[in-house]
């Protein structure tokens, strides 16, 4: 089968692979759509702590079975998991299972879907409803990371929302804060293509040069050390922010100004069971609303042009194709 493989240094290749083989209690899912995202570049730029040369990338992944599981038949849609999780940390102890102080990833800490076939745990398969549209489905994965955004924000109905960052999770973001109620939301973005993206989806964009007191609740979706020391002047006092971008290490806060204006900061971190069934939810009922955040759908063999097109910045998320599309 063809597989999409970080084959070292900056390397990307498209290599024949044998079809994998599931050990018990694994299932072998013909993949449907293999979504990228700003996680497959730092591991096709060696930049990820944990991957391993060789690799098959592809975390964002639906695909249909190649034989029947539970109640679900052979050729149903489903969703992957990538979630890898211990089991026996304080974390998963207690069910919170996407903190698990050993958090693994399927297309990181082990091979991933960006291929024709991908080999999974069976409890990692959550069934999509009969007929969903697939390439809509495949935004699942980083829906649920905004479904839980929203969620852990504390938003409340009429609140008015600012989004730092246009990339993919900041447009889901920015919907998923739509739908739960805000009164208005808006964004901020330096990139032209993606601030073009956020007109697209009907947001109304903010210099980001200049923050201002102009959201009940701030969602910072870009992970930029120069961004930190600005999150509590978006808010208004008694603001609400969330921090959803993965910083790259120890960064400033304006811890005066948070004490000041009594502003929370809250993190938040992939997502639950629950929040992946709302994120399900949200592509059946909302899913066209949301097609302007997938900007180029391509077959498998043009994974290594997807690579190189996002990290040049002119695309915003591309979906790799497979066989059970
Ligand atoms: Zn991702
Ligand atoms: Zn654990």
């Amino acid at each position: 089968m063809q597989a999409v493989v970080w084959a070292g240094e900056s390397k990307v290749e498209v290599r024949d692979l044998p079809v994998p083989e599931p050990p018990p209690q694994w299932t072998l899912v013909d993949v449907a759509y293999a979504g990228l995202c700003g996680t497959d570049l730092h591991i096709c730029h060696n930049e990820h702590p944990r991957a391993k040369p060789g690799l098959v990338i592809g975390h964002e992944l639906v695909g249909r079975l190649t034989s029947p599981l539970g109640e679900l038949r052979a050729g149903a849609p489903v969703f992957i998991n990538p979630l890898l999780w211990c089991g026996i940390c304080p974390s998963c102890r207690l069910g919170r299972y996407h903190i698990c102080h050993r958090l693994g990833l399927i297309g990181i800490d082990m091979n991933g879907g960006a291929a024709e076939a991908v080999a999974v745990p069976e409890d990692h398969i959550l069934a999509l409803p009969a007929g969903v549209d697939m390439r809509r489905a495949a935004l699942v994965e980083p829906l649920s990371v905004a479904v839980r955004a929203v969620r852990r924000s504390g938003m409340r109905l009429g609140d008015r929302v600012h989004v730092l960052g246009a990339g993919p999770m900041g447009l889901l973001v920015a919907s998923c804060a739509r739908l739960g109620g805000a009164s208005e939301v808006t964004i901020s973005e330096v990139s032209p293509g993606r601030a073009r993206a956020a007109q697209a989806l009907g947001l109304s964009l903010v210099d980001h040069d200049s923050p201002q007191p102009i959201a009940d609740v701030l969602f910072d979706c870009t992970g930029h050390p120069a961004v930190s020391p600005t999150v509590s002047r978006w808010v208004l006092p008694g603001g609400l922010v969330t921090v959803i971008g993965a910083y790259p290490g120890v960064v400033p806060v304006n811890l005066q100004d948070v004490m000041f204006r009594e502003i929370s900061i809250v993190g938040t971190r992939v997502y639950s069971l629950e929040d992946i069934a709302a994120a399900i939810s949200v592509v059946e009922r909302e899913g066209p609303t949301l097609d302007p955040v997938v900007t180029a759908v391509v077959p498998l063999t043009e994974g290594p042009w997807a690579i190189s097109a996002l990290q040049a910045g002119s695309e915003l998320k591309v979906l790799l194709k497979g066989p059970a599309a």
